[in-house]
């Protein structure tokens, strides 16, 4: 007998006629001997709704409430979903929160799954499925907590950990994970099998299949993971650790996203410290700097510096660089019409020429790079905005990705 945890999303159980239909699946995996614990997100939309509701009584809605608030979302997926099972006669239960318990720490909204009683559930898994909701937990006070947006997956991250589970399987929108964006690049495919590593990067630049933190977990427990439509019936996309992926190509995926910004210091000080002194207070404040570039200025023993952070840290960014008296610059640029782009495969590792065939191809469109990026198994580069598509169409070709 194989344990499964099977994970749906919210638009897998976004109506009632698809909540009957995740339930056949869980009957077809249940019927062919598998252990079943099925976590479920909220309807899709149900939790922008609650958060909605809490901004119209208070822009300060007490943290301890949004958590009642928002975990009630998952739990009636979890009834539905039970009670949907109950009617194809079986034996099925759902597992709320408290009852498991799933013990979490830290903030409000922000907590970790650090344990839970697995025997209950064990017990029950040898007759019957269970059903629970994702997203939440207890505290040590008995208080409910959130794990984040998009923290179903980490609870079936957790579950698949906990429990020993053979695969999590996450049961979504879209039938795996693309080596583009498939609405906008019509020839991207759907990949087989990706590292985890990969997978983090292109989550991180915006192929969003997954929450990053959930497969950074499973990348640290070694767990198997694999995307899948809850809508079509074809192979989905299995993530694991690199030694099981033979790299016949370089680069397995363009990513690229629109939520950068593009800051620039005209004639810093070219000194020891100067660096250290612009990014101290956006460090305090937590804003990430994405990456930065410190070129010779035009003007004698001055530098320019240049680095990127999120478009929505833009505003406090520049309040936080014209308030700071410990920099002097001549001036001072800010640009969010732009876009990143990446290429990344862990098979770049071995092969040569990678950098150069990405700049050449940019090149070859005419498109200018702003600033550039490397880690071992990415490379990205900033570019204006409207050139985002060109770039990620060439990047995906010259890469033999179409
Ligand atoms: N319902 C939660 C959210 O929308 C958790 C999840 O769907 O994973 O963020
Ligand atoms: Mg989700």
């Amino acid at each position: 007998m194989i344990k499964k945890v099977l994970k749906f999303g919210g638009t897998s159980v976004g109506t009632i006629e698809r909540i009957q239909h995740v339930a056949n699946i869980i009957k077809n995996e249940y019927d062919n001997g598998n252990q079943i614990i099925a976590i479920v997100s909220a309807m899709s939309g149900k939790t922008n709704e609650l958060i909605k509701f809490s901004k119209n009584i208070s822009a300060n809605f007490d943290k301890r409430e949004l958590d009642v608030l928002l975990s009630s979302g998952e739990q009636v997926t979890c009834a539905l979903l039970a009670g949907a099972l109950l009617e194809l006669k079986l034996n099925a239960k759902s597992w709320l929160n408290w009852q498991i318990p799933i013990l979490t720490e830290g903030d409000h909204s922000n907590a970790r799954i650090i344990n839970m009683n697995v025997s209950q559930i064990n017990d029950f898994l040898k007759k019957g499925i269970a059903v629970v909701p994702g997203f939440q937990g207890i505290s040590e006070r008995g208080d409910i907590t959130t794990i984040g947006r998009g923290g179903s997956d980490a609870t079936a991250v957790a579950f698949a950990k906990l429990f020993d589970a053979e695969t999590c399987e996450i049961y979504t929108d879209v039938d795996g994970v693309y080596s583009s964006d498939p609405n906008k690049i019509p020839v991207a495919k759907k990949i087989d099998k990706i590292s985890y590593d990969e997978m983090l990067e292109l989550s991180s630049l915006g192929a969003k299949v997954m929450q990053s933190s959930a497969v950074q977990t499973a990348m640290m427990y070694n767990i198997p993971l694999e995307v899948k439509s809850t809508f079509t019936n074809r192979k989905g996309t299995k993530i694991f650790d690199q030694h099981g992926i033979d790299y016949s190509k370089s680069v397995t995926g363009v990513a690229y996203s629109k939520d950068d910004a593009k800051i620039t210091l005209i004639g810093v000080e070219d000194k020891p410290g100067v660096a250290a002194n612009i990014f101290e207070p956006l460090e305090k404040v937590q804003i990430n700097v994405d990456m930065v570039i410190q070129n010779i200025s035009s003007i004698e023993k001055k530098t320019d510096i240049t680095f990127t952070i999120k478009r929505d840290d833009l505003e406090k960014t520049k309040k936080i660089l014209e308030e700071n008296n410990k920099i002097k610059y001549q001036d001072i640029t800010y640009n969010d019409k732009v876009a990143k782009v990446s290429i990344v495969g862990a098979g770049m590792v071995s092969t040569p020429g990678v950098t150069y065939k990405m700049f050449k191809g940019l090149a070859d469109k005419k498109i200018n790079i702003l600033a550039i990026s490397t880690s071992e198994i990415k490379l990205s580069v900033i570019i204006d905005e409207n050139n985002t598509l060109d770039a990620v169409k060439k990047l995906h070709t010259i890469f033999d990705l179409d």
